[in-house]
């Protein structure tokens, strides 16, 4: 027997914004194998599969990566539909390659479900666009985050190469990315933005400046954040410099 193994994006957090080739799929699965931050509505559409949690915890990386190509080789021996759900889109900072490589080494199909990720989600929660006439052109995904072999520091380089910087998996290292973007030349007054539980009812915004990264995140709740940084937010954040004139142009109005 030989299944399909499906890499399937589960989108930022909100269900509804799953796609429906994502649904249809979690209605037919036999297995599913999915990360922590999937939300129990997506996982409840998965009516006839057996839920398998993969989330993975710090430190142990390798070796749970590892155990998960294992996994899911194994289960597509076993079963006609196996599904691997992932946060976001599987294809960014979702180590989706990894698992491409070794199931295809097995022999096994694979196939790929794109998601909305996070940083298309929190732009749409903020309602400003990462691209836009006259201040940006360009957008970066980056993460702080290193694996073997990786430069600790060449993202904060990636970082000032673009208008627009989203930064994954950065609000527990906000002093690191402050002193790191400074250090490559980026003004300590730029605008950022951090994104907590992007598309959920739980979602809150965070206004800031690089400068201000760390006082800024330890505002955050715990939930997955999002760091967005570049002249597109000056507005935002201006608008959150300055709420007690913004109260008294209200009351003179
Ligand atoms: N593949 C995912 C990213 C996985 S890395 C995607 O495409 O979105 C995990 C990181 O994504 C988190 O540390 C956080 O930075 C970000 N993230 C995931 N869900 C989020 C959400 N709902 N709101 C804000 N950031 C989120």
């Amino acid at each position: 027997m030989s299944a399909t193994v499906y890499l399937v994006g589960a989108g930022p957090g909100n269900p509804d914004l799953l796609t429906l080739r994502a649904a249809r799929l979690l209605e037919r699965a036999d297995i599913v194998f999915h990360d922590a931050l999937v939300h129990e509505d997506t996982l409840a559409l998965a009516t006839r599969a057996r839920l398998v949690a993969v989330g993975k915890r710090c430190g142990k990386l390798s070796t749970a990566q590892r155990f998960i190509n294992k996994q899911l080789a194994e289960a597509a021996r076993h079963h006609d539909v196996v599904v691997r759900l992932k946060g976001g889109d599987p294809m960014l900072f979702g180590r989706a390659q990894e698992e491409i490589d070794a199931l295809h080494q097995d022999g096994v199909t694979v196939e790929i479900v794109p998601g909305i990720s996070a940083a298309l989600s929190a732009s749409a929660d903020i309602a400003q666009s990462l691209t836009q006439r006259g201040l940006s052109r360009s957008v970066v995904f980056v993460t702080p985050r290193f694996g073997p072999g990786e430069n600790e520091h060449d993202w904060a380089r990636a970082a000032s190469s673009a208008d627009t910087v989203a930064l994954y998996m950065a609000s527990r290292q906000a002093a690191v990315i402050s002193a790191g973007l400074i250090a490559v030349g980026v003004p300590a007054s730029r605008p950022a933005v951090f994104v907590e539980n992007a598309s959920l009812a739980s979602r809150r915004m965070i206004a800031t400046r690089v400068g201000d990264l760390a006082d800024a995140a330890t505002q955050l709740g715990g939930g997955p954040a999002l760091l967005l940084i570049g002249n597109v937010y000056h507005d935002i954040v201006a608008a959150a410099d300055q709420p007690l004139r913004d109260t008294a142009i209200r009351i003179t109005a």
